[in-house]
């Protein structure tokens, strides 16, 4: 099955503890498609200005990402955000977010995409996935992401996409922002309530949590021992988790759980080092061998008492 993507596609400007980079390439669909592209067939949806380099289209084709649905908008410049990470890299702080084409953008899905089956709104305007959901026909699966600058500046859309998405992926401090409340379970049930059928909650370095009426999971975080920029994390995880259940067309709870399993793996890798470096020299028997650590420093076996 093929997925779907649409979001951002970037220049960063990134420090973290560990160096400093301007310009570099950058996204929520980017890093989503990326990691998504080892496990099914992608279509990327997005906007870039005329300042987007060529070599990075050229990288996305040859990642055999499909770039029919990338726009060049001509006289406008591409979406830059600039962040910094102190020694708590879980958390990211925006020094600016400069929308660019973003702010005009109005997607088109090509109608060769129409037919996608599976469905991922990466980070970006909600009432832009607004207006891709008006566009596509019933998938099986639609999961959205945010961030707090939609949370802070457009909370009445981003409440109308939940309404329309299966899944929602979120990390642990817009969670709590968003609902009002510290307590992470209950926060998810608060987004339950108001429509969506699961919530996955991305806590860095610490893991993820997953809940939906009937189940709940906790996916364990890594030891991590190389760790130099944690940007596109969540995004990875993301790709990882949908390109997946894409490739298997499987929505059990098992599955679910092995592909929460998988994101965490893609996200592993991504914040090894800079911008799309360690997704770009990524091979398949590592994502199998850490695929395999996750299940064996997480297994336990039942008490007798
Ligand atoms: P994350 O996976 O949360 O670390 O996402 C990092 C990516 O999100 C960066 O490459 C940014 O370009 C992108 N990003 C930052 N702010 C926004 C925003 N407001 N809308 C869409 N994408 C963003």
């Amino acid at each position: 099955m093929s997925l779907l993507i649409i979001g951002s596609v970037a220049l960063d400007s990134i420090q973290t503890p560990f160096g400093e980079k301007k310009d570099i390439l950058g996204g929520s669909a980017v890093y989503a498609s990326v990691a998504a592209r080892f496990y099914c067939p992608v279509k990327l949806v997005a906007a870039v200005g005329e300042d987007f380099p060529e070599e990075h289209v050229r990288f996305l084709e040859g990642q055999k990402i499909d770039v029919r649905g990338l726009q060049r908008i001509h006289g406008g410049k591409t979406f830059r955000w600039s962040g910094y990470y102190e020694y708590d890299m879980n958390q990211a702080h925006t020094r600016d977010t400069k929308l660019n084409v973003l702010g005009s953008f109005d997607p088109k899905i090509p109608p060769e995409f129409l037919d996608a089956e599976f469905v991922f709104l990466a980070n970006l305007d909600p009432a832009l996935q607004l207006k891709v959901l008006a566009q596509i026909k019933r998938p099986k699966l639609v999961a959205m992401d945010t961030m707090n600058f939609w949370i802070e500046n457009r909370r009445e859309d981003l409440h109308k996409v939940i309404k329309k998405v299966d899944i929602l992926l979120i990390n642990d401090a817009e969670l709590r922002q968003f609902m009002e409340t510290p307590n992470l379970p209950v926060a998810a049930r608060r987004l339950l309530e108001l429509g969506v059928k699961a919530v996955i909650v991305k806590k860095g370095e610490h893991g993820a949590l997953y809940f939906s009426h009937d189940e709940h999971f906790s996916a364990p975080s890594f030891p991590q021992a190389q760790f130099r920029d944690p940007t596109g994390a969540g995004d990875s995880f993301a790709g990882g988790f949908m390109g997946y259940l894409a490739k298997t067309d499987d929505l059990s709870h098992a599955n679910i759980r092995r592909a929460i399993i998988v994101g965490s793996v893609m996200a592993s890798f991504n914040v090894e080092d800079f911008s799309l470096d360690r997704l770009k020299r990524l091979q398949a028997h590592e994502i199998a061998e850490r695929f395999a650590e996750f299940k064996r420093f997480s297994h336990f076996d039942a008490v007798e008492l």
